[in-house]
């Protein structure tokens, strides 16, 4: 049984662990992510004390925040890009661990990572073409194509998609730094949070922002399944812990779509098809777990 590392680099903790599988996750721990000169070198002090105690590691996987470089052949592979996050554009995060350390790294986002997790002891079992959405502080989106993460030009932004904003209904403008009210913009927690002045998950279940959070969502769905044809969605995240918000959502899909795809899995049984992570808020986690195994397996 080999010894893997795992990194679910997430915008406010860094979630680190050692373990072989599933059934054998420990010393998972939380950082929170403050600068990279403070986050990183807790990081590395973690995994070197774990080596002391566990003994070597044999790769370690990391899913985070992005954007990120995910292109192997690239010579930034696993550098943060130009992160909205302050302090952290432009950092070599694969490469320190891989210099300090000495072992192979898998790298790739924390919602491709948390798709792996669900790929591999999960909602995804066995589908070859599905996409994991979270909905927390941002909403980020991946998955798989044909068995084959989405990799192009960079990766999947999909938490940044345009989609119609009727201000008279919804006055508010939009949180996204860069886009205003992409979708990441008027539905994240942090959307939600300034649009009410609370937090999500402190409004009731039968507050009106539910209704509109999950017309906004649903609008993106129906988006992601006309492009990918996706045979399941899986939705995690903060603000996906208002199970209220998947019957609101389901029902909106299917008017949206209004009978356009005639397939059982939108008409009668789409409970099935727009489905909670079955790792729960472990899916990330166990997904850079599955990034180790695959760079270990890579490596050899
Ligand atoms: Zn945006």
């Amino acid at each position: 049984m080999s010894l893997l590392g795992a990194i679910e680099a997430g915008g406010t903790k860094f979630v680190c662990a050692v373990g072989t599988g599933p059934d054998d996750l420990r010393s998972v721990t939380r950082i929170p992510t403050t600068t990279p000169e403070e986050t990183l070198p807790q990081a590395l002090n973690f995994f070197r004390q774990q080596i002391k105690s566990e003994g070597a590691l044999d790769a370690i996987g990391i899913g985070a925040f992005g954007p990120v470089d995910v292109r192997a052949d690239s010579p930034t592979f696993g550098w943060f890009l130009n992160t909205p996050k302050p302090g952290w554009q432009q950092i070599d995060f694969a490469g320190l661990l891989r210099r300090e350390l000495t072992v192979p790294i898998g790298f790739d986002t924390d919602v491709n990572a948390a798709a792996l997790g669900e790929h591999q002891w999960g909602n995804a079992q066995g589908l070859e073409t599905f996409i994991y959405l979270t909905v927390g502080t941002g909403i980020g989106g991946g998955g798989l194509v044909g068995g084959r993460p989405i990799r192009g030009l960079l990766h999947p932004e999909m938490g940044h998609i345009l989609i119609p904003h009727n201000l008279s209904v919804d006055p508010f403008v939009g949180s996204c730094p860069f886009h205003q009210d992409c979708l990441e913009g008027l539905a994240s927690g942090f959307a939600m949070e300034k649009r009410w002045g609370q937090r999500a998950d402190s409004l009731p279940a039968d507050h009106p922002a539910w209704a509109l959070e999950a017309d906004y969502l649903a609008t993106g769905l129906v988006n992601f399944i006309l492009m990918l044809s996706p045979e399941r969605i899986i939705m995690g995240g903060g603000v996906m812990a208002q199970k209220q918000l998947f019957s609101l959502m389901r029902s909106q899909v299917r008017e949206k779509l209004n009978n356009y795809l005639d397939v059982p899995k939108i008409i009668s049984e789409i409970e099935d098809y727009i489905v909670p992570p079955k790792l729960g808020d472990k899916a990330g986690i166990l997904g850079a777990l599955a990034l180790a195994q695959q760079a270990l397996e890579a490596e050899a």
